[in-house]
């Protein structure tokens, strides 16, 4: 019996020490196979970041590999100043003193309102949408003048002018006199029928107190949604040349007016970059060209 017994006993600690060498052979697999995971992940971590050092440093600086890690030292890309295409090119004509409008130009207009006022037809829906949001803010915004023809501007001009004469002065200074009060024929944004002056229905003055009427307030705020600018800000009278006109609104399409309101701008301001953008993108293109010329 006890010889038996034994066998048994045996038998079941030979089993157990089986079990027992299982556990520990698929313990130690697990483990490994998280090493495994654990070294895989720490390379992929270290792998990355250098990846992208690399290659900007060889632009830069190959002597610098594996020292500079810190990705803040890229300068980040410039953003992309929006030009409209040629068939839009009507939204952001530059209108002013030194960049006259065409001679004779005359847009497609339609009237916007009972009291006659035409606009370019192509913006009239953005000013009307512009408007009416005001309007259901219970603001009334009034238009006060819009389109002018060459032949108004030149009349406005010209009766300017022999005003001016009669004060005494020579033609010529009565001309120079008269362009400070009535923008000579060519030169005023009104001429494109993209502009227009909007005041409060409550107080019809144009100077600067126009600003604190809550018309004024909303559509400062909100004119660029509508494809908007003012036109004539405050702080900008040295480039633009012409006094702060806190009613004079002038459209330029969705995309710019965004931009111009984004960044502060004015008109003659977006015109820069524009040029600027153009000179470095025509300066990339030349660039293979010049080393060969240099
Ligand atoms: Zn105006």
């Amino acid at each position: 019996m006890d010889s038996r017994k034994s066998r048994i006993e045996l038998q079941i600690e030979q089993k157990k020490a089986q079990q027992k060498r299982t556990v520990i052979i698929a313990v130690l697999l697990v483990a490994l196979g998280l090493c495994a995971a654990l070294i895989a992940y720490i390379l992929t971590q270290q792998e990355e970041p250098p990846a992208d050092n690399t290659s900007v440093q060889t632009v830069g600086n190959g002597e610098m590999d594996g020292e500079n890690q810190n990705p803040e030292v890229q300068a980040p890309p410039e953003p992309l100043v929006p030009v409209v295409s040629e068939e839009e090119s009507w939204m952001t004509v530059l209108v002013n003193n030194t960049s006259l409008l065409k001679e004779g130009y005359v847009p497609e207009l339609v009237t916007v309102n009972s009291a006659g006022y035409k606009f370019d037809a192509r913006a009239a829906e953005d000013l009307q949408a512009m408007l009416q949001a005001a309007r259901e803010e219970g603001l009334s915004p009034m238009i006060c003048s819009s389109y002018r023809s060459w032949e108004r501007q030149t009349t406005l001009f010209e009766k300017q002018v022999v005003k001016q004469q009669n004060t005494g002065l020579p033609y010529e200074e009565a001309c120079e006199k008269a362009k400070t009060v009535v923008a000579f024929p060519g030169t005023s944004e009104h001429q494109t029928g993209l502009a227009a002056d909007i005041v409060a229905t409550s107080h019809q003055l144009l100077d600067d107190s126009q600003e604190q009427t809550a018309e004024q307030q909303w559509l400062m705020e909100h004119c660029w949604e509508y494809g908007f600018i003012l036109r004539y800000p405050k702080d900008k009278s040295d480039i633009t040349g012409i006094i702060y006109e806190p009613w004079h609104y002038r459209y330029v399409g969705h995309e710019v007016a965004q931009y111009i309101h984004e960044n502060g701008l004015c008109l003659e301001e977006y015109w820069q970059q524009v040029e600027e953008q153009d000179l470095r993108q025509a300066q990339q293109a030349n660039e293979p060209k010049q080393y060969e010329q240099g």
